[in-house]
């Protein structure tokens, strides 16, 4: 009987390359509107070079990009990059199709619903309030609370405790193979390959169902309690 179901949150709830790139491109405008005079694509190449490098969001990622390629930190530019990206970022930060139907669905069947991400906690929580699903969720287990991230099965285990509930009564579903399948399926977690996140082309990802639109969950959840 499948009583959970735990999600995964960049690229399976949202597309957050989409945000990514959104906001990017935003603090660009806005500082090429203040006379940035930098050609639009090597500042973008730039931030993105940062932002891969170190995973800095947003002011410093700038700051840093301002600096590389101006040779200074102009207060104007940076301010006008800021909240540039700060707007593309919102403006773009919005869920995949059917994911709030299906949320609702599950609720509506009695599940408790989870996340389980290997991002930090602020920026993760941050998200979830952003797309407006922070309320939905009764466990949400980020990098920081196990220190591990998948495909370690410590985090899904960390929600099996605090949930209280047995492995085979969780469903979980994430976007990247390599790492989130794994880790669930070696605790006999139920797992669906979300193929309309960051990897649709994966082949073979290893997990139980494998879905193209969310809403499917439904059906398989379905499925397995039937069969108990
Ligand atoms: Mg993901």
């Amino acid at each position: 009987m499948i009583k959970v179901f735990l999600t995964d949150l960049d690229n399976t709830l949202s597309d957050f390359m989409r945000m990514k790139r959104a906001a990017v491109d935003t603090a660009i405008d806005f500082m090429v509107n203040i006379g940035l005079k930098v050609p639009r694509s090597e500042m973008y190449d730039e931030i993105f070079k940062i932002y891969r490098a170190t995973h800095i969001e947003s002011q410093s990622a700038i700051e840093q990009a301002l600096l590389n390629k101006t040779g200074g930190v102009d207060r104007k530019l940076l301010a006008a990059g800021i909240v540039g990206y700060q707007r593309g970022r919102d403006m773009s930060t919005y869920t995949y199709p059917h994911v709030e139907i299906t949320l609702k669905e599950l609720l509506r069947m009695g599940l408790k619903l989870g996340v389980i991400s290997d991002a930090p906690t602020e920026p993760a929580y941050n998200r979830l309030v952003r797309l407006g699903l922070l309320p939905w969720f009764d466990i949400i287990v980020t990098f920081d609370d196990t220190g591990k991230r998948k495909p370690s099965p410590e985090p899904f285990q960390f929600a099996i405790e605090k949930l209280k509930v047995k492995p085979e009564e969780i469903l979980y579903c994430g976007d990247w193979p390599e790492r989130d399948i794994p880790g669930a399926k070696a605790l006999g977690i139920h797992t669906v390959f979300a193929r309309w996140g960051e990897h649709p082309d994966a082949l073979p990802t290893g997990a139980e169902f494998d879905l193209k639109d969310m809403y499917d969950i439904v059906a398989v959840i379905k499925k397995l309690n039937k069969s108990y």
